[in-house]
């Protein structure tokens, strides 16, 4: 399988939405170690994955930010 390199604030598609009622696949990691997590960007909850269920749930990396996104309001 194919590994995806990931960093710290990268906006990542992940291959199925986030089951709240934004039903966005974007996300943004705010953690990466032994666990990676992520943050819906519609609804801001977090999601803690092992590395291994992570690399089976992405689709890609969109682009690098420094930051915090701001949640999008729709
Ligand atoms: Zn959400």
């Amino acid at each position: 399988m194919e590994i995806i390199p990931i960093a710290l604030y990268d906006e990542v598609i992940m291959k199925k939405a986030h089951p709240c009622k934004h039903r966005t696949n974007r996300f943004q990691i705010v953690r990466v170690g032994a666990d990676v997590k992520i943050r819906c960007l519609g609804c801001g909850n977090v999601m803690m994955l092992d590395r291994d269920a992570f690399n089976h749930k992405i689709k890609k990396v969109v682009a690098h930010h420094e930051n915090l996104l701001e949640l999008s309001d729709d």
